[in-house]
């Protein structure tokens, strides 16, 4: 089974980015064609059958000309993208480029469905590249004087023209903000940095803690081998491998722990007990009963292992929600992954991930503004305040943070430190975002065994960014970025 995220990333070819052969803009002309044509052919038939008389052939002729001049007007009227051409003047150079920026010039309707689907992407590219771009919508159908200079022959074309306010290209069509941005910076069209990266600190409040306030006097056994929470005996987890046990504080974490082995995963789940609700003995996962339900106050589903069926059964009868096998607990499981690392997540636990228009998930603040990085797309993030679940809107722009909010947000890079001594990431379950310093430092304050530092949010994306294609791949796999 393959769960390939990049389909779900991959751009829907109905919106394809350089869909300039629309048909409909040589319609002016094959309705010229289909006159002269009909013209001729009439006029050779009249040769032919005297110049007085016109004959049964002549007649037809007229009837399917007649014909396909309604079709050619029927066809324009239909795709409604056809404009009348301006003079056919040669593409005119626009001359009011304003304040020397680069100008970007749309001209369209508000009826067409490509012109329709520009709307949007102008209105972002306006907002986030306000000072550094100018962006101008032209209606064609309600301000065709406007139009005219600029001579195009269907809608939507978008006109780019550098700060010196000379046309570099246009575009016909409907065409992504991607394709736009990567146009610009094919033309060597700088869009300069972004106003709101350059208002966020460039070093942010210096604060670390690498040592815990409390050491951990837990029994090894007693510690979940995925998030490094409290194992409780009702959901514990067991893995049986060549290394020795692994120990999970739930079903979940199992998946989790499933969805970061680098390593060939057929048959894994034959090395996992789980432990009975009722009796807290381990049970094959194979062999469970489960009774899986949602928590009405979360909405995160709850999981309970029985060994036996009719306890389930029971069980469901006392609590509600539905027995099930392992399969199926397991599709549920790994329908929501990571869009950074993979990993198996809840939504109601993950930052959402927004890339061009379709929405997928960071397990943790780190993966989710690594999907920039992983797609090497503009994304926007949302994340909540590891302590006081205040949201953080990040946006990003060709690898920096375009946008934060609220502007004094920060991050908390996670650290382990390994038997060696060294400090390598702690790991996606002890990394967060903050809307400020001050809330940081209370969770760790409440979080004593925490270790980690500060950084700014630029950084923890830059700290993506830098990988390699076949870092990302073994990103949060285990043995792989995070030897435990
Ligand atoms: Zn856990
Ligand atoms: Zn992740």
């Amino acid at each position: 089974m393959t769960y390939c995220l990049a389909a779900l990333f991959a751009q829907c070819p109905c919106s394809g980015g350089s869909g300039g052969g629309d048909s409909s803009g040589s319609a002016p002309w094959l309705l010229l064609l289909v006159g002269f044509g009909t013209w001729l052919l009439v006029r050779s038939i009249w040769k032919k059958e005297g110049s007085t008389t016109m004959g049964k052939a002549g007649k037809l002729a007229i009837v399917l000309a007649l014909v396909a001049i309604v079709a050619v007007v029927l066809v324009m009227k239909k795709s409604g993208a056809s404009i009348p051409v301006a003079n056919s003047a040669p593409p005119a150079v626009a001359t009011q480029a304003a304040a020397g920026l680069p100008r970007l010039v749309d001209l369209g309707s508000t009826s067409c469905i490509p012109c329709k689907m520009m709307a949007p992407i102008l209105e972002e590219l306006k907002k986030e590249y306000a000072g550094r771009m100018q962006v101008e919508f032209i209606d064609v159908t309600t301000n065709a004087p406007a139009a005219e200079p600029y001579g195009i022959k269907l809608i939507p074309t978008q006109v780019f023209f550098d700060a010196a306010g000379k046309e570099r290209w246009r575009h016909e069509g409907f065409i992504s903000k991607d394709d736009i941005l990567a146009k610009w910076k094919e033309l060597g069209v700088s869009l300069g940095s972004s106003p709101a990266a350059a208002s966020q600190p460039a070093s942010v409040p210096a604060y670390e803690r690498l040592e815990g306030t409390k050491t951990d006097s837990r029994a090894k056994d007693s510690i979940c081998y995925m998030c490094d929470g409290d194992i409780d005996a009702k959901t514990a987890v067991i893995v049986k491998t060549d290394k020795g046990d692994v120990r999970l504080c739930g079903l979940h974490h199992y998946f989790v722990l499933y969805t970061s082995l680098a390593e060939d995963k057929s048959g894994f789940e034959k090395k996992a007990q789980v432990a009975d609700w009722s009796t807290d003995k381990p049970v094959a996962l194979t062999e469970a009963s489960i009774v899986y339900g949602l928590d009405e106050k979360t909405g995160r589903p709850t999981i309970k292992a029985f060994a036996d069926r009719d306890a389930a059964a029971k069980e469901r009868q006392a609590s509600g929600g539905n027995v099930v096998d392992w399969k199926v607990l397991q599709d549920k499981e790994l329908a929501n992954r990571c869009a950074f690392c993979d990993r198996a997540v809840y939504p109601e636990d993950a930052a959402l991930v927004k890339i061009d228009g379709v929405y997928g998930w960071g397990c943790c603040s780190h993966c989710a503004i690594g999907v920039a990085a992983r797609t090497g797309k503009d994304i926007e993030v949302h994340e909540h305040d590891l302590l006081s679940g205040d949201e953080i809107v990040v946006k990003t722009a060709g690898g920096s943070v375009a946008l934060l909010h609220p502007p004094t947000a920060i991050a908390w890079f996670g650290l382990h430190k390994g038997a060696d001594g060294k400090f390598t990431s702690a790991g996606c379950f002890h990394q967060g975002f903050f809307v400020n310093s001050d809330n940081l430092k209370k969770w760790i304050e409440q979080n004593p065994l925490e270790v980690g530092r500060l950084i700014s949010i630029q950084q923890a994306l830059s700290d993506k960014t830098k990988l390699t294609a076949e870092q990302i791949q073994k990103a949060c796999k285990i043995g792989e970025c995070a030897p435990k």
